[in-house]
């Protein structure tokens, strides 16, 4: 039994890890001290990934996509809104929390948080090139204000261009265009998604998008955005020199980690918050767990960050299991979940398994009534990847796969 009554834990985000570790916590029946910090967004915790969808389509309210209230088990916890982590102190065991810009105005100075251990939840920021910023009718989607700014717009019936066709671009092109409006989408390689998908997929889900009249532009760069009135059209010019003008412009240029407060900390915060294969950072009390994590994933060999629902909610219960093993005079277990996520366009559910980078053969089938491609990914002769499109249950068997292979390797390694 572990005695815990007198620690304090601080969970610096207020998102799906945040509230993940939070629930974890209650049911580990940790019996001290939690502050949440839950960042600047103001908001009860809710489901991201439905803002691109559902929320944007208009098929869902603000309070049909919050994450389910957490039974705290009589936790003791104080949770801080409108506040983030501003400084992790190098020497001692504790974090600034201040106010932020959109708090209600309460001017303070912040205020140092000792703690026994820290869960760092803060996740990614859409990334917006300051060339960009501050045009009234340019917008990117990270939060549900960014949404909720969007789906304003809308009713105007603007022209649209959609700029960055990863899976956040390409869902927001079709999304406004299951909504009717003109959209253009601006493609920076060969084909849409093709990093994460490679030339099969990508194929598909540029024909789709063509399919349902989204017009696309490829191989090309936005170079500049620019209004000549206020809130008037923005005009967009291109690397091969050419221009556009839209009524709104929606940005999916991907995202940054939300590290800065981690600078002159000691921790390595190169690419996202650097951790070991239990999720533990350079110091063994704080943790990280999300979109900002980067592990050496045991499985695959290598260090990774995924920015993927599952990924952040796996790794929050493995964080404070990992913590809860240290407490307990145990050794940690690797976190080795294999990555998943999906993507939802023109009511078709792309899924994909495992990690593809550096993948060095495919084999594509068409399986299915529709005849979709399904499409595996190997490396050095063993399936790192599978993908396919409303094939949920051959994705699946997929990941049982890849997740058995992962047993056996880490096996090798305990042995
Ligand atoms: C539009 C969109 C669509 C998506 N669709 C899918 C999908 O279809 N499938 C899929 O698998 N994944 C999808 N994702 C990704 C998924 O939503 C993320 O992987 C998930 O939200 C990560 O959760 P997180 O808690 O790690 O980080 P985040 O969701 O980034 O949350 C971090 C939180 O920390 C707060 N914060 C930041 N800095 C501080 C600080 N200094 N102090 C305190 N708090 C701070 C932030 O305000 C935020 O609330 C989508 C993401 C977006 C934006």
């Amino acid at each position: 039994m572990v005695a815990t009554t007198s620690q304090t834990v601080v969970v610096a985000g207020g998102s799906l890890a945040g509230h993940r570790v939070v629930a974890e916590l209650a049911r580990h029946g940790f019996a001290g001290d939690v502050v949440w910090v839950r960042g600047p967004e103001g908001t009860a915790p809710y489901s991201r990934p439905a803002l691109s969808k559902e929320l944007i389509q208009g098929k869902v309210t603000r309070d049909d996509i919050r994450l389910p209230g957490l039974d705290t088990h009589g936790l003791r916890l104080r949770v801080v809104d409108h506040a983030v982590c501003a400084r992790l102190d190098p020497d001692d065991d504790r974090v600034l929390v201040t106010p932020t810009h959109e708090a209600p105005a309460e001017p303070s100075d912040g205020e140092w948080i000792p703690f026994d251990a820290l869960f760092v939840c803060t996740g990614t920021r859409a990334r917006l090139p300051e060339a960009f910023a501050g045009l009234p009718n340019v917008h990117c989607l990270r939060t549900l204000a960014d949404a909720e700014r969007i789906k304003e717009r809308l009713p105007g019936r603007p022209r649209t261009v959609v700029v960055g066709a990863g899976l956040v671009g390409s869902e927001i092109a079709a999304s406004l265009r299951s909504c009717g409006l003109p959209v253009e989408l601006v493609v920076q390689g060969r084909l849409p998604m093709d990093t994460v998908f490679g030339e099969d997929l990508g194929r598909f889900c540029l024909d789709r998008h063509h399919a349902n009249g989204v017009t696309t532009r490829l191989l090309t760069t936005v170079t500049g955005l620019s209004a000549t009135e206020p809130d008037g059209p923005v005009v967009l010019t291109f690397d091969d020199g050419g221009q556009t003008c839209a009524d709104l412009v929606v940005l999916g240029l991907g995202a940054v980690t939300a590290c800065e407060w981690l600078h002159g900390s000691g921790l390595d915060v190169s690419d996202g918050l650097g951790c070991d294969e239990a999720l533990r950072t350079a110091r063994p009390n704080v943790f990280a767990a999300g979109d900002i994590a980067n592990w050496r994933h045991p499985v695959f060999g290598r260090r990774m960050r995924v920015e993927h629902w599952s990924n952040a909610s796996a790794q929050a219960r493995h964080a404070v299991e990992s913590w809860w093993a240290g407490l307990e005079g145990r050794e940690p277990a690797p976190f080795a979940e294999v990555p998943y996520f999906w993507s939802d366009q023109y009511g078709l559910k792309y899924q994909m398994v495992g990690h593809a980078r550096g993948h060095d053969e495919v084999s594509v089938e068409r399986i299915g009534a529709d005849g979709y491609p399904f499409v595996t990914y190997f490396r050095e002769g063993r399936v790192v990847a599978a993908a396919g499109v409303n094939a949920p249950r051959a994705v699946m068997r997929m990941k049982a796969r890849i997740q058995s292979e992962a047993t056996t390797i880490q096996g090798a390694y305990a042995g």
